[in-house]
């Protein structure tokens, strides 16, 4: 098949950036105090964070899910494109990276909009259905530990509304997805996640080449 999609060289990503990267002041900030940290390139590019942005708005998203907090990037990001009364559940382990999270969702004036469950995801979510709140949120955010991406995928497909949104990031994993040496356990799990959505019915889905990778799934 011929690939249609151009190679993103470094002068066409600046190109992207100059002509339409609109990053509030906040987010940048928080962008440059993450860099400091050794493990940053954890979190999401700033042109796939107007890219949700942008879908949370097309869909008039209200009830999210963040599974992978950090240092707060995707789910300040979430928070502010959503309406006042918009609510994220962001699901993170992390004490420390949570806190600089906190520090900017509060000076943001979106603390009230977030609730940060310290736990593993797993179980957040496995609280969250017996809690009886299936099918209450319209879009999901999964970008936590990569080998259980299956597992959330599916606690999220119950957890979305028919018509509701599940995006999934990392998923070309630096393009270890197509290199045959690779096959540690994240590598292996990602390319399964893949294989495995591609067949699945109980969504409509897309793999767009933005950032690190990033599959959206519609649940129908
Ligand atoms: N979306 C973030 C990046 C997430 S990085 C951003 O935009 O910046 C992945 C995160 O997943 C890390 O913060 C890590 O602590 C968290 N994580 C790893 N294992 C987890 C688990 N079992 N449950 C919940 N969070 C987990
Ligand atoms: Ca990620």
């Amino acid at each position: 098949m011929t690939n249609k999609t151009i190679t993103l060289t470094d002068q066409l990503y600046e190109y992207i950036l100059n002509n339409s990267l609109r990053e509030p002041a906040l987010l940048q900030e928080l962008r440059e105090e993450t860099a400091l940290d050794e493990m940053a390139q954890m979190q999401i590019s700033p042109e796939q964070g107007q890219f949700m942005a942008l879908l949370l708005k097309l869909m008039g998203a209200c009830n999210t899910l963040e599974i992978g907090v950090y240092t707060g990037y995707s789910s300040l990001v979430t928070a502010l494109a959503l309406p006042k009364d918009g609510k994220v559940i962001a699901c993170d382990t992390n004490k420390e990276w949570t806190q600089i999270a906190k520090r900017y969702w509060q000076k943001a004036g979106v603390s009230k909009k977030i609730d940060l469950r310290i736990s593993p995801a797993s179980q957040t979510l496995a609280t969250l259905l017996a809690e009886g709140r299936s099918e209450s949120f319209d879009f999901a955010f999964i970008d936590a530990d990569k080998e259980a991406y299956s597992d959330y995928f599916e606690y999220c497909l119950q957890l979305i509304k028919p018509g509701g949104l599940i995006c999934i990031d990392n998923v070309l994993w630096s393009g270890f997805v197509v290199d045959e040496t690779s096959n540690d356990p994240d590598t292996q799990a990602i390319r399964a996640f893949n294989k495995h959505l591609h067949q699945d019915k109980r969504v409509e889905i897309s793999m767009v080449p933005i950032a690190d990778g990033l599959t959206l799934a519609r649940k129908k």
